[in-house]
Order: C-alpha cells, then structure tokens, then sequence
C-alpha cells in the first residue's frame, strides 16, 4: 500500500474589532436584537454612497505587519457579483488583485498543537505556514434555516472582515490546529479580532488534498466550508484524510467539491461539485477610491504592534526567571500574560507567583480575561512564604480562601491566625521545653543518632501548633544539642 501524505491550506475569514460597519456608520455589534443596526448602506439601496472604516483598514495593516506581510502601498475594493439572499446589493465589496497583505506567514509553537501531541517527537515546534495574501472585504447578512422558513438579520450585513489565505503549506489535522491557534493568539494580542469561533468571529474554509508521498504535484482538492471550532477543524481533517485515502484505494476518482461537517456524525458530506470555477465578474468600485496606505495609515499600524508572544516568551524567562515552560504558557494567552506581569511586580521570588497562577489559580476554573483578584495580591502571598512568615502549606490554605472571600493574604493570615512564628525568643522557650520533656531522643542525639533531631523538631512543631518556622527550629536545636 502507498504511503499517503496530506495537502492542507485555510481560508479563514476574521471579523474586526470596530465600533461601526465597514462602509457605513451604523454600530458593530455582535448579539443586538436582529435588523436594528441597519441603515440604507447595509442594506445595499439605492443611490447610497460607501465610505471605507478608517480603523478596519488600520487593523488589517496592522494583521499585515504582526504576520511578516508585504503591505501594499496602494491597493482598490473590487464588487464581487452574485446573487445571494444574504446580500441585497448583490455584490459583496471585496478586494480581488490587490489586496492590502501580501504572503507573509504564521508561525507554529508547540503549545499550539493539541495537548496530547506536544510531546510526539514528530511534531515540528517552529513550522512556518506561508501566506498568500490578507484582504479586506464586508461581511454578508446572517441566515437562519427553520423547517419551513428562513429568516436573515441584517446587523451582520457590511461588517469588516478580513480574509486569510494560507498556502497548502499544512501536513496533517495537528499543524492545521496549531495553525488556528497561533493565528488566534496573534489576532487577540493585537487587538484586531477576538476571534472567538463559536461566535463565528473566526470562520474557516479547509481544502484538503492527498499524494502519495514524494510526490511534487497536488492532488484534487475538497473543500470543507465554514467551520467554527478548531477541534472540529481537526476532526474533520481526520476524516476526510481518510476518506480521501479509501476512495484512492479503491479506485474511485476524488471529484472537486465542496463539503460540510456534522459535527454530531463526526463526518463530512457533500453539498456540491465545482462544475466550473465561478464568474464573479469583479470589476473595481467605482464608488471607493483607492487606498494609498502610505499616507498615514501604515504609520499609524506600525504604532500600535505590540510585543508578540514568542518576544513575550523571551522577556517573561529573561526579566522574571521563569522556565520556558510557565513562559510559554503564559504567553499564550496576552491576558493571562498582562496579568502575570502585575502579579509578580513586587515579588521576590517570581517563579512562586507563575506557580500560583498556573498550577493553583488555572486550576479553579477562573476565565483568563476577567481575573476578579488583583493582581498584588499574588506577589503578597509569595512573599508572605519567601519572607518566612508561613509556610508552603499554609500558603496553600491562604490562596484556597483567598480566591473564595476575595480578601488579601495579610488579612488571611490574621484572620486565620496563622502567622508563623519567627521571633527567635520565643522559638528558643519552646525547644527547651521540648528538650526537657524528651531525654530520650537527647540521649540517642548524643550517641551519634543525628536523626533524633527530626522527633525534638516534631514535638517543638507541635507545642507551637504548626506555627513555628521549621527551618529556624531546626537551626536552633542542633545549637542547643551541640551545645
Ligand atoms: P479556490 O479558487 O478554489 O478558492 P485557491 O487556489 O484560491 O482555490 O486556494 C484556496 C485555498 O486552498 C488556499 O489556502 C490554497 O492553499 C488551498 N489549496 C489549493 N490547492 C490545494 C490542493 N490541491 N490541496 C489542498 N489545498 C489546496
Ligand atoms: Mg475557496
Ligand atoms: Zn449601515
């Protein structure tokens, strides 16, 4: 049997981040009751003239600049002409053989792929995926399919999308999830998208191919379209991999088309052929001018690039001395990373605070992008245990009530009475007083059992009621015996 290899590229369409529409000034909103945020633009009448969203323009350069695109310095908006129910002017504004980004690339990191291919030594960590371009375009209107009727709200209608081509540069379901998730991570650190699939802020076309291994030329590809999660990206890929591979073996010749994925069935099926390719007759609007994108607008991009999570990565393990492992998990999400920062300003031992966050706070559940603690009072408990005044354990105690009861660790600690105690007087009393009551472990000390020690510091640990600071405990008894 031939070995098989995967041919993968994406198309994935991003709705921008804007207060208003793309061409006109009604509110960009997802979740307001249907067809309240329209006016004759949006809703293609006659006689309306479109003026093109500054900052959507703004933030697709900006997209451009953080995936290493070349930025076009001038470029147009094309009609693409078809009929749809969805689109009332019968043609979507789009930009066709100039788009704003050119090529480009996203880059893959480790924790992108899915959490139980981390560690397979055939995942390729820093894989680059090239682009072919990032364009600017509307949305269309959002149907809904009842049995017996439709229905279409028109707030969606003219919002800024942006689409971005990959090149088949993807190899397997695993890279085409990393592809998505690294591409999410960047789209939220620069504020463009929040990119959120299950609210169809991030939608994504799969075109999937197979040859057999070593072979240069592409196979017949299918299309998958409009998935929104990415585990469903990845499970589909898996099946129609499969698919592919059966009807190859068999004999049966794989027939362009396009195809959808029900995700109950976990399967694809096909919803038609591709004949011929469309005739979308694009011709340039002759309602927009063109953009000359040197003119401020890729200065004012340029301004805003903010620190992308693999320089996040490097900062978070240099300045805080963190593994690269906490780094890389806390720089894949901008949030949690922003949130670390402040966390750990006034810490003295900062991999403590990564610990906390990551280890204790992840783990209750918390959403990264509305944490309800401040952020100080994660560098208070660190210090609280660095600065001796308790311990690991009742450290634990502390966060555990801390994230219930909302108050800060000094409280805490008060509250709970659990202050250790380090006053060295008062540590002296109780190791005498353990001395005294155990002339046995005294005697076994003296006869060269050094481990007898570990009983006295028990019995002190005790007559404090766990108060005591082990560590100073242990110092002063071994002067005390020596003594
Ligand atoms: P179309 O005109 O059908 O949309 P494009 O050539 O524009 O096709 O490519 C769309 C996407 O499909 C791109 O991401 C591209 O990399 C990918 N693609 C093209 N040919 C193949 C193939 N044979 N197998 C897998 N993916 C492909
Ligand atoms: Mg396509
Ligand atoms: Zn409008």
């Amino acid at each position: 049997m031939a070995e098989y290899e995967a041919v993968i590229g994406l198309e994935v369409h991003v709705q921008l981040k804007t207060n208003t529409k793309m061409f006109c000034s009604c509110v960009n909103h997802f979740g307001a009751a249907p067809n309240t945020h329209v006016c004759p633009v949006c809703l293609g009448l006659p006689g309306v003239l479109p003026t093109p969203n500054k900052e959507a323009v703004i933030k697709t350069i900006l997209t451009g600049i953080m995936l290493d695109c070349d930025i076009a310095p001038r470029c147009k908006f094309d009609r693409k002409n078809y009929f749809y129910p969805d689109m009332p002017k019968n043609y979507q504004i789009s930009q066709y053989d100039q788009p704003l980004c050119d090529r480009g690339a996203v880059t893959l990191n480790l924790l992108a792929y899915p959490k139980d291919v981390q560690n397979d030594p055939k995942t390729v960590a820093d894989k680059k995926i090239r682009l072919v371009r990032i364009h600017l375009e509307e949305d269309v209107a959002k149907s809904t399919h009842f049995e017996t009727s439709s229905s279409i709200d028109f707030n969606r209608a003219g919002t800024p999308l942006m689409e971005i081509v990959s090149e088949a540069d993807i190899r397997s379901p695993e890279e085409a999830f990393a592809y998505l998730t690294a591409l999410k991570q960047i789209l939220i650190y620069g504020g463009v998208s929040d990119a959120d699939m299950e609210k169809g802020q991030m939608r994504c076309d799969v075109n999937v191919s197979i040859r057999p291994k070593g072979q240069q030329e592409f196979g017949t590809k299918v299309e998958i379209k409009n998935m929104n999660s990415i585990s469903a990206v990845r499970k589909a890929l898996h099946f129609e991999i499969a698919r592919q591979i059966e009807d190859v073996e068999s004999g049966t010749t794989i027939i362009q088309q396009t195809r959808r994925w029900d995700d109950g069935r976990s399967e694809t099926f096909m919803m038609r052929t591709k004949e011929k390719a469309h005739d979308y007759r694009y011709f340039p609007d002759p309602d927009l001018l063109p953009l000359n994108t040197e003119e401020g607008l890729l200065a004012e991009a340029k301004s805003r690039l903010p620190e992308l999570p693999a320089a996040k990565k490097a900062r978070l393990v240099k300045d805080f001395a963190l593994s690269e492992y906490q780094a890389s998990v806390l720089a894949s999400e901008v949030a949690l990373a922003n949130y670390f920062e402040k966390a750990a300003a006034a810490a003295k031992n900062k991999s403590a605070v990564a610990n906390f966050l990551l280890n204790d706070y992840l783990a209750t559940g918390v959403d990264v992008n509305a944490i309800p603690l401040p952020a100080e009072y994660f560098s208070e408990l660190a210090n609280l245990v660095e600065d001796g005044k308790i311990s690991t354990k009742q450290a634990k105690d502390v966060f555990a009530k801390m994230v219930s009861d909302g108050k800060s660790p000094a409280v805490l600690v008060k509250e709970l009475g659990l202050s250790q105690i380090t006053d060295t007087a008062e540590l002296e009393k109780l190791c005498e007083q353990a001395i005294a009551a155990n002339p046995r472990s005294v005697a076994d000390f003296k006869a060269g059992k050094t481990n007898a020690v570990n009983a006295l510091k028990g019995q002190v640990m005790k007559l404090s009621k766990g108060k005591a600071n082990p560590q100073a405990v242990g110092d002063i008894l071994l002067k005390k015996l020596q003594a």
